[in-house]
């Protein structure tokens, strides 16, 4: 070693002691990476141990699992489940699938959504009995999922699935699960996946697999890539996992998978202030800062929520603020009983007359009047000329008046990585690249609302068992 090169090994250790540089270690191969422990990571990995893969690795940057399904409301859509069976409910999966693809405008892949959908019912049972799962019984429609007696619904919620999946996971000794672990690359050799580098607390070291599985979530809390991949989404407050920040999709995209769908998210209406109200939803009428409505009010209740997001975006940009107001007379707030509410409730104005709340909200007076009188002529013709709005036709009666600062947040994407039938992630050409799969929020959604944990399940199971025929290949 000739002197300079020993000094800068001198160096490097002494930098490598003091902590400057993180230590970076090979670790032992591993069959199968499973990059994020949500639902479809979770449900990958079992797959995966069950259909005979021996040494999975399965890595969550977060302290805990289970992702958004854990935390959601547990919805899932699916037919001839051994729920619906017992109640005599039958649908025809052509049915829903034809639902999801106009209620998402046709801008979901018909080849996956069809899968999305002909496996439903049987993923609905696959978390009975494999997992554990327990489902209510009742089977229904339910307001935002759709007009198909598909609905089922995990009884306490979606952290009720936390148990069960865990016990799952404990009962397989072929996974390891390791959390706060982030994985930072892909690790490509031969124009294969073959790895990812990962982050320990700033440890940084390789976790090498024969294949490897993304099932890292969407990108909602990651304002950054929001404005960078479509800046008109940048304009929503987000209520996502803190975890969903696009780092699948970065990893992915850097080595060369195609993304589509980026535009689009689900956007759900909220109070400007709090992020989990479902109050917005009981007013009346959606009023920007001219005091004219922009939309139809109920649409939002329905399963399709991009025009909405779409209506909204365009009204903030006429205003230039990032809020409208949703209107409501006295009777309906007593109705709702939210009148001793609204008195202190952060973002809501309360005035006798329509041209105070108008003042006093920083709207348009003759603006608000007029939309006012307009509304009321609708309801009593039955018909809103307007919007075509044809749910909750309530008139806009006497004072008090309430108008509420109301906004939207986004919490689901469903843009993402580009996958195939076999949960291969693809290039623009089409073409798989080797040793990488993907599954649920990550990837371009293949579903509309009700299907997206069904889906994410779904295509954990579906992305296993191709890598698993890749792997023994
Ligand atoms: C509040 C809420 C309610 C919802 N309700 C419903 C519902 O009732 N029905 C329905 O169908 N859908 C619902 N959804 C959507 C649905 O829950 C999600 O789309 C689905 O659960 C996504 O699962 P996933 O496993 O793909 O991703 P996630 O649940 O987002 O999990 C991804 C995991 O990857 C981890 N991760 C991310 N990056 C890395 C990295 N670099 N390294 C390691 N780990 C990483 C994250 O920490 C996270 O744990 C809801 C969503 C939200 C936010």
């Amino acid at each position: 070693m000739n002197r300079k090169k020993a000094f800068l090994s001198l160096l490097l250790a002494a930098a490598l002691a003091l902590g400057a540089f993180p230590a970076l270690a090979q670790e032992a191969q591993a069959d199968l990476l499973v990059i994020g422990a949500g639902i479809s990571g979770l449900t990958a990995a079992i797959e995966a141990a069950d259909i005979g893969i021996e040494n999975i690795v399965l890595i969550d940057k977060l302290a805990y699992v289970g992702g958004s399904a854990f935390l959601s409301a547990g919805i899932l859509g699916g037919y001839e489940t051994q729920k619906t069976k017992s109640l005599d409910l039958h649908v025809d999966p052509k049915d829903m699938y034809a639902e999801q693809m106009r209620e998402k405008h046709y801008t979901l892949d018909p080849e996956l959504t069809w899968i999305t959908t002909e496996k439903s019912g049987e993923t609905i049972d696959w978390l009975i009995d494999r997992i554990g799962v327990p489902f209510l019984d009742e089977v229904g429609t339910k307001d935002g999922y759709g007009t198909l007696e598909t609905i089922h619904q995990v009884e306490g919620g979606g952290g009720s699935m936390r148990a069960p999946y865990m016990d799952a996971l404990a009962a397989l000794p072929q996974i390891h699960l390791e959390i706060e672990t982030r994985a930072t690359s892909l690790i490509v050799e031969d124009g294969k996946v073959v790895g990812a580098v990962v982050d320990r607390n700033g440890e940084i070291s390789e976790i090498r697999a024969d294949a490897v599985i993304l099932c890292t979530g969407g990108y909602s809390s990651n304002r950054e890539l929001f404005a960078r991949l479509h800046p008109a989404n940048a304009v929503f407050q987000q209520s996502a996992m803190p975890g969903s920040t696009g780092d699948g999709l970065m990893m992915a995209t850097a080595v060369g998978a195609t993304v589509n769908n980026i535009d689009q998210l689900q956007v759900y209406l909220r109070e400007y202030n709090d992020m989990v109200s479902q109050t917005p939803y009981l007013y009346n009428l959606f009023v920007g800062l001219e005091g004219k409505r922009f939309m139809d009010e109920k649409r939002t209740a329905q399963t399709y929520n991009q025009e909405i997001k779409d209506d909204i975006v365009a009204q903030y940009g006429r205003d230039g603020v990032d809020y409208f107001y949703a209107i409501n007379d006295h009777a309906a707030m007593e109705m709702f009983d939210l009148v001793e509410d609204a008195q202190t409730r952060p973002g809501v104005v309360i005035a006798d007359t329509l041209e105070a709340l108008a003042d006093k909200a920083g709207m348009d007076a003759e603006g608000l009047k007029q939309t006012v009188e307009t509304w009321n002529q609708s309801v009593a013709a039955g018909a809103d000329a307007q919007f075509g709005r044809t749910r909750s036709m309530m008139p806009i009666g006497e004072g008090p008046y309430y108008a509420l600062q109301t906004t939207f947040f986004s919490s689901v994407c469903h843009g993402g990585i580009v996958r195939n039938a076999l949960g291969e992630v693809v290039r623009s050409d089409g073409t798989a690249i080797p040793g990488l799969y993907a599954s649920g929020e990550v990837t371009a959604n293949a579903s509309s609302n009700g299907y997206t944990i069904s889906g994410a399940v779904t295509w954990g199971r579906i992305a296993a068992r191709s890598a698993a025929a890749y792997i023994t290949e």
